[in-house]
């Protein structure tokens, strides 16, 4: 008889199983807005013009695959740094930054997770309500108690500033506290730059301890604009901050797993001691991480005319997504409906406000799929599905 036999079935993922059914659903106009990935105007996932021209002169050497560093390329790590926190950054000039290169962002937060529970192993986290499911599951299987704070308000489709202030103000000191830099999964709601600014006094004078998540930079204003949490919590003077970091939809590179932990320390020394447990981390997770996917990326932020070029990619990506928006706020105003709000938040994912019932309505009656909650992916919509899209949200709040 099977050891394994009294292994009872996991749940299934929510998103997954919803591409499942799309994938199954035989209706010709069907439209797949609950994933978490841009396509471009033909419902494709695009392919950069830089990571090509990168990709096929690396094909053309024919490099040997050695292993890489227990913490990833030199390359990719610096050019990484530069990018969250920026080329002038004093923290880098004083070498307080310990960065590892990662199986993407989700491999970012598993191995700052892991760190953290071995040096804090007491600290609790606290993530947004709502946040990124995977938030959660990553923590809470490195052994952390996960808490909430407030953070979406249902009547304003925006933010609910006053209770997330409240709810960091009442952590106890030394809790881990997660933050979506810019284009917060699911909601779209982000902070302002007055707004970060009062949460990183807050912060600081709470003696929390920040975990940046930055998996969209570039997707709202662009690469500086988009870091200004990080670039805050820099200058603050705060000593002791993580940062996750992914290249996923940046780059277009979702199956290539390249993300990065940036640990920063109150000195260089300091930042030497913590990158030397990270590398434990690493070792005892996966011995060392991929090489094409870093290679890529390094190879693109590594030439100031390629790095120019993606900048250019990036951005046509982020301006799109903005028109999509306008296109979909226009056309719900032309049927009478009121969804201005989408156009306030940022990045893929907008809480459309749509509820459980209205999302079922959409998927049975006009094979448009979305999350229980409401969350769309905004980069799923194009110039040939934006019309039946809002007809078809127009007659479900009918
Ligand atoms: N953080 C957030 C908020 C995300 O939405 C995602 C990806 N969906 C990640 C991290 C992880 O990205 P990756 O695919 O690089 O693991």
């Amino acid at each position: 008889m099977s050891l394994f036999r009294s292994v009872e079935m996991a749940p299934g993922d929510p998103i997954l199983g919803l591409t499942e059914a799309y994938v199954a659903d035989t209706r010709a106009e069907k439209v797949n807005l609950g994933v978490g990935i841009y396509y471009d105007e033909q419902g494709r996932i695009p392919l950069l013009d830089t990571v090509r021209e990168v990709e096929q002169s690396l094909a053309a050497k024919g490099l040997p695959r050695g292993y890489i560093p227990i913490d990833g390329l030199p390359a990719y790590t610096k050019a990484t740094q530069r990018l969250l926190f920026g080329a002038d950054s004093s923290l880098l000039e004083a070498g307080r930054v310990a960065t590892s290169q990662t199986i993407g962002g989700s491999g970012a937060l598993r191995v700052g997770a892991d760190l953290l529970k071995r040096v804090l192993p007491k600290a609790k986290i606290a993530i947004s309500n709502p946040s990124w499911e995977n938030h959660r599951v990553v923590f809470a299987s490195a052994g952390f108690e996960v808490e909430d704070y407030r953070y979406y308000d249902p009547a304003t489709h925006g933010l609910d500033f006053a209770g997330l202030l409240e709810d960091l103000g009442k952590l106890e000191s030394g809790t881990v506290v997660l933050l979506h830099a810019c284009c917060h999964n699911p909601t779209g709601v982000d902070l302002d730059t007055a707004q970060w600014k009062q949460v990183v006094e807050l912060v600081k004078e709470r003696q929390l301890l920040p975990f940046i998540d930055i998996a969209y930079q570039g997707f709202d204003q662009g690469t500086d604009a988009d870091a200004q949490a990080i670039r805050l919590f820099a200058d603050s003077g705060i000593e002791a901050f993580v940062v996750a970091s992914s290249y996923s939809k940046s780059f277009s590179l979702y199956g290539e797993r390249v993300g990065a932990l940036s640990v920063v320390g109150a000195s260089k020394e300091e930042a030497v001691r913590v990158q030397s447990m990270v590398k434990r981390v690493i070792r005892a997770n996966y011995s060392s991480p991929s090489t094409h996917g870093g290679s890529l990326v390094a190879g693109v932020l590594g030439s100031d005319e390629l790095r120019g070029r993606w900048e250019a990619e990036l951005g046509a990506m982020r301006t799109r997504i903005h028109a999509l928006r306008d296109g979909l706020v226009e056309r719900l105003a032309a049927h009478g409906r009121e969804f201005g709000f989408i156009r306030e938040q940022a990045g893929m994912f907008s809480y459309s406000g749509l509820s459980k019932a209205q999302v079922d309505r959409l998927r049975e009656e006009y094979a448009i799929y979305a999350i229980g909650t409401g969350r769309i992916c905004v980069a799923a919509l194009n110039q040939n599905n934006l019309d039946r899209v809002a007809a078809a949200v127009a007659a479900v709040t009918a």
